[in-house]
């Protein structure tokens, strides 16, 4: 049986994602691949009770943090993009405002990092009509003007930072970090499974209360497995959950950091199954002794 599923919300949606409710791993799997070469994020439950709490949950939602780039130096762009993605987060990168524009109002974006100077309309009209059509995810302002006037202008029209070209890339991902952490900061930030815990604000993992050292993309594929305790996670959504557009993530690279996860986790008694030619399945956590 499919049961489909819209998004919670159209300013929370990614694409059109669909919850598939099916026992028969093959069977779930073929569909899976299917409905992803279609375009559509798929999630697979085996169970029916799981289904209906990962609908209660919101588990449905993307996890992992997007965030929108539009800047038209492409050297920039990219660099700013590898730093993101170092730091997990899931980063598109686009040149032109109208573009951007477009892509906020069908996609969900946790925070956009928007240059002034675009070869259209301007990053002030971008930003003037993304909060113009209600779109509050914290917008970070760059520009080769750095004059009072341009600041206050950003500010007023609705801005959340500033920052003036030529910057230092550590000063930018802080303030990335700063206006995640301040718009999430209503949310429940901890994640807890057994021993172990993840800061989802700070992005930081630990074990029995000591820090426990993730690669971004490790990081990302835990966050997701975390969100699913008990069910089967395929291959496929993970690529979904973890990848950012253009970004070419195969199922090897997942068994890779699911591998490399494991090695930090299983030590803990946290245990990740494979659900052969499927995906994976974190174990609840029980204590051994
Ligand atoms: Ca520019």
């Amino acid at each position: 049986m499919i049961a489909r599923h819209a998004a919670p919300a159209p300013a929370t949606a990614r694409m059109p994602r669909i919850l598939v409710v099916e026992d028969d791993a093959l069977l779930a799997d073929g569909l899976a691949r299917g409905l992803a070469q279609a375009g559509f994020a798929v999630t697979l439950c085996a169970r029916g009770e799981l289904a209906l709490a990962a609908l209660r949950r919101g588990a449905m939602m993307d996890p992992s943090m997007r965030i929108l780039i539009v800047e038209d130096d492409a050297t920039l762009g990219s660099g700013l993009g590898r730093i993101l993605q170092s730091e997990g987060y899931a980063v598109d990168l686009m040149a032109r405002g109208e573009q951007a524009v477009q892509a906020v109002q069908r996609e969900r974006f946790d925070l956009v990092i928007l240059d002034v100077g675009l070869p259209d309309i301007d990053g002030f009209e971008v930003l003037r009509r993304l909060r113009g059509g209600a779109q509050r995810m914290p917008v970070l302002v760059l520009t080769a003007r750095d004059t009072i006037d341009d600041r206050v202008h950003g500010l007023d029209l609705g801005a959340d930072d500033y920052l003036a070209k030529p910057f230092a890339m550590p000063e930018l991902a802080a303030r990335v970090r700063a206006l995640i952490r301040r718009s999430q900061a209503q949310s429940g930030p901890r994640i807890v499974h057994g021993p172990l815990a993840l800061d989802t604000v700070a992005r930081r993992a630990f074990l029995h209360e000591a820090p426990l050292d993730l690669a971004a993309r490790e990081w990302a594929v835990l966050e997701v497995l975390l969100a699913r305790v008990e069910r089967v996670v395929s291959k496929e959504s993970i690529i979904q959950a973890v990848a950012s557009w253009g970004d070419e993530l195969s199922a090897n690279a997942i068994e890779v950091y699911v591998s490399r996860l494991r090695a930090k986790l299983e030590p803990a008694g946290i245990r990740i199954r494979t659900v052969r030619g499927f995906g994976y399945m974190l174990e609840e956590f029980r204590e051994t002794h």
